[in-house]
């Protein structure tokens, strides 16, 4: 096969990020964008310096979720400059470059990845601890392909959030078995919405963690702070500090 000379791009590009983390779902709506983007509040609570790059190009919510709908971003001879949240937290998403939040991106795949190899090459991040990239949902070729293609732009691995119930985690088990054949890590499971009625009586993400041999990096409860902290486009640490979901969440950044 024909080595991709873009992929060679993006990996000199992202050669001052130090680790590089995709965030990955099976299906839609079970959190991942509020987990990526909570924990890139919760890195940059830690001091690192920390970029969010949103390729959900479908469906780009972490603008709203980091507090920053209606910013746009600024290019200069170095490309993109992504948007900042505070001084070590940048974020990029197509969502920026929408002229309407609620145009939807009806791109067609070589367009999207197109889109989204420009994102991979042209923003200008500087040097970073980590990069977080929320990823589309699905396992579709087309969604898999990205994964390969960041693959081979030398990421860290993969976190992968799930809710409790079966028919998320049927997709979960996709995706894990993909990233296992194309060799991209399994960081961890998320289990989100954890502690609430999706509690499944037919086992759960802890247990298909155990039988896949993935590691399970905790779980993070089905919590209306959690909600508003997305809502409000804050980090849940500063807004609601009390909240017993911000320690799950700094747990999972250490499993992680
Ligand atoms: P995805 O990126 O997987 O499509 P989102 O992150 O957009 O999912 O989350 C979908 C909805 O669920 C949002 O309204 C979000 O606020 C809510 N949500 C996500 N995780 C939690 C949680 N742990 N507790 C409460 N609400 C949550």
């Amino acid at each position: 096969r024909k080595p991709d000379p873009a992929i060679s791009e993006v990996h000199d590009k992202l050669k001052s990020v130090k680790h590089k983390i995709l965030v990955l779902s099976g299906k839609g709506g079970v959190g991942k964008s509020t987990v990526s983007a909570q924990l890139a509040y919760a890195l940059a609570g830690r001091s690192h310096e920390v970029g969010l790059l949103d390729i959900d190009i479908c469906g780009p919510s972490i603008p709203r979720l980091l507090g920053l709908s209606g910013q746009e971003v600024h290019s200069s001879a170095a490309g993109w400059s992504p948007v900042y949240v505070d001084e070590n937290l940048a974020v990029m998403s197509i969502g920026f470059l929408l002229p309407n939040q609620d145009d939807a991106v009806i791109w067609r795949g070589p367009r999207k990845n197109g889109l989204i190899k420009q994102f991979l090459t042209d923003v200008a991040w500087g040097d970073l601890d980590f990069l977080i990239v929320d990823t589309p949902p699905g396992t579709s070729d087309e969604h898999l392909s990205i994964v390969t293609y960041l693959k081979e732009a030398q990421v860290d691995g993969a976190v992968i959030v799930t809710t409790p119930q079966e028919v998320a985690m049927a997709d979960v088990r996709k995706e894990i078995n993909f990233c296992k054949k194309v060799g991209v890590p399994i960081l961890g499971v998320v289990e989100n919405m954890a502690d609430s009625i999706f509690q499944s009586p037919l086992g759960g993400p802890k247990i298909m963690c155990e039988k896949m041999s993935v590691p399970y990096a905790g779980s993070i409860p089905l919590d209306q702070q959690v909600m508003l902290a997305g809502e409000l486009g804050k980090s849940l640490r500063k807004m609601a500090p009390e909240s017993s979901s911000v320690g799950r969440i700094e747990k999972v950044v250490d499993n992680i």
